[in-house]
Formats: C-alpha cells, structure tokens, sequence
C-alpha cells in the first residue's frame, strides 16, 4: 500500500489526519481488504477502494515447498517481475526473503537473479507490499533483505521499507540487510542507521582474485575496504556482522581456504553462514562432508560458524535461486507438491 498516496487521497476528501494511521494499522495487522476495516465510514471503504490501490504489487503465481516455504512472484504496476519468500521453520519463526530490485544490476556468476535482466528500484511501498502479502497468510517475524537486488543500491528505500516492518511484527533486531559490498551505500549504512537492523556481507572467498571472478562487484571495492566498514560497523554497535559464504565445489571449499576464511575474519566481530548451494547452472553445491571439513578449519579458530537450514528448494525459492520464472514453469512446480 502506497500510504502517501493514501494520505493524500484522504486529505483531498478531507478526512481528519488519524484515518491515515487508522488504515495503515489494519493493513499491518494482516486485514485482508478495505472492507475489514469496520471502524471507518463504508463510503470511505468504498472510495479507497477506487482511489487507492490496496497493494502496489499483483500476485502473478505463488508456489508452497514440501517444507512449507511459500514463493510468490508478483508484479510491479508498470509489469517488473519481483519474487519473495516465506519461510516456516520448525521453532515456529516465520521469516520474510525481501527484494529490493526487480532484477539486479550486479552479475554474480552463482546467482540466478544476476543472470535475469535488471528492471529497477524498488519503492519502499513496494518492498512493503511483499512482506505485507505474506502477513495476510499468517503472523511473520523475522526479514532478511536478501531477495533480489543488491540493497546498497536502494538503500534509502530499503530503509524506509525497514522501518514500517515493526507494525507487522518484524522488530529491527529481527531485520537483517545484506550485501555483496557495495561499498558507497555500506558506508552510508553504517555511518547513517541508527536502528538495530543487522548486517550481512556476503563474502563468498577469502581472496579477492577468487571473489572477483564469482563476484565482479569485488573488482571496484576488493575485501580490504569491504571488511573496514564491517569492522567500524562492529565497533559502533557491538552487534555481529553475519557473513554468507555459499559452499561451491571444487570452488571456495577446500580447507585452506576455510583456514583463510578464519584468518581474514578473526573470532570477533564475525558470524559465518555456511549456504549449501542451490545449483543455478554455472556451479555444483559442496558435499556436506566438503562443507564439515571447511566448518571445522572456522570452528579451529573460534570463529562462530553454522551451516544454514536450506528451505525452499524444490520450489526455487532457495538462496540464489529467485529469477522470477515464467509462469508456465512456477505453475507446474506449484502443482507438483
Ligand atoms: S547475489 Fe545479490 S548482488 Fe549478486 S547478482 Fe544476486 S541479487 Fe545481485
């Protein structure tokens, strides 16, 4: 929902300025149209209605996973494709896979959404508008920013996106932005964000000849300069900066290179994600004795490490697997629950 231009419809009919809050909190709390809202007007409900589209986005399909993780494709009003994800997990958290791009302009080689076309920026509305679908399904409360597009590059409007989360469920501590190391809006992050939001880096490779072949984005701001503002991040908050290291095989995933991981880091201020690869094309995932044998070089150098819970899989709803599928394809993974 586009809640300036609801404040604005409002104020041209002049309604007092508490209806605005007053639909932005039925929204939040999951109503499921204009309708639900029984303590204003019905011919307000109605002229809403016609005024004010009650989410920027349309829903074009949406697939469930054995696992219970749900993936929706929508669309923008001007016809950009833009996917996010809903993930059940067995203690019960109920946690958002955000976009902030249709597409995205940065071309890592493991990544599906990379290799689609870019579209653009997401507006906050529309950002908003993802999580608030899935609110509409069930409570939700936990965010990552980690769908498609880099948020760095939209980073005012992720922000804004952020900060309406609360209402819906998602406190700030529970918000996670990542990034692949945009550096300019990093900077902007750390310096500027005054909310405990988390931060993500995606890493990938100790070593920026390797990271700059699977990330090009490494070329223009190498690991050196990435890892300072991790570290000025740390020192500012005290909080951690999760780090994702996507486990390639016969790529990234050999020992010494879990030895120049745990070098690189240091056992402050760092916690790595080890992300069993979703296989896009280009790469095979790490056999899980691969990724044990790498684990085991981070926890010899008490460098906090977990491999993550991969959800979503068979939906292509896994990490690095949103590329906004035609709808023939997202129909028949659907049906074949
Ligand atoms: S990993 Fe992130 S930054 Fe890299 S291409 Fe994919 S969406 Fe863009």
């Amino acid at each position: 929902m586009d809640v300036s231009l609801l404040e604005s419809a409002l104020h041209d009919r002049g309604e007092p300025a508490y209806r605005a809050q007053q639909v932005w909190e039925w929204t939040a709390r999951g109503a499921a149209g204009y309708d639900a809202m029984t303590n204003l007007p019905r011919a307000l409900r109605e002229a809403l209605e016609a005024d004010v589209p009650f989410s920027t986005l349309a829903v074009e399909t949406q697939g469930e996973s054995r696992d219970g993780t749900v993936k929706t494709l929508f669309r923008t009003a001007d016809g950009h494709p833009v996917e996010a994800v809903l993930m059940r997990y067995r203690d019960g958290r109920r946690s958002l896979c955000l976009s902030s791009q249709s597409g995205c302009p940065l071309t890592c080689t493991f990544c599906a959404t990379g290799q689609m076309a870019f579209g653009r920026n997401l507006t906050a509305w529309e950002i908003v508008d993802q999580a608030l679908h899935f609110r509409r399904i069930e409570p939700v409360d936990h965010a990552v920013f980690m769908g498609m597009g880099e948020p760095m590059l939209n980073l005012d409007e992720v922000l804004a996106a952020a900060r309406r989360l609360p209402a819906l469920g998602i406190t700030h501590r529970r918000t996670t932005i990542s990034t692949v190391g945009w550096l300019p809006g990093l900077k902007r992050f750390v310096s500027d964000v005054d909310e405990p939001i988390r931060l993500a880096l995606s890493i990938h490779a100790a070593d920026d000849e390797l990271r700059s072949q699977i990330m090009p984005v490494n070329v223009r701001y190498p690991l050196r300069e990435v890892l300072a503002e991790c570290r000025r991040h740390y020192a500012i908050t005290n909080r951690r900066v999760f780090v994702e290291y996507v486990m390639l095989n016969g790529v990234n995933d050999s020992p010494e290179q879990g030895r120049a991981l745990a070098e690189l880091l240091g056992p402050k201020g760092f916690k790595v994600n080890l992300i069993p690869y979703n296989p896009t094309g280009m790469y095979d995932g790490s056999s899980r004795t691969r990724i044990a044998a790498f684990k085991a070089q981070l926890d010899r150098a008490h460098v906090p490490a977990t491999v993550r819970l991969t959800r979503g899989r068979d939906i292509e709803a896994a990490c690095g697997q949103l590329a906004a599928a035609p709808k023939e394809r997202q129909r028949t993974v659907a049906s074949a629950r």
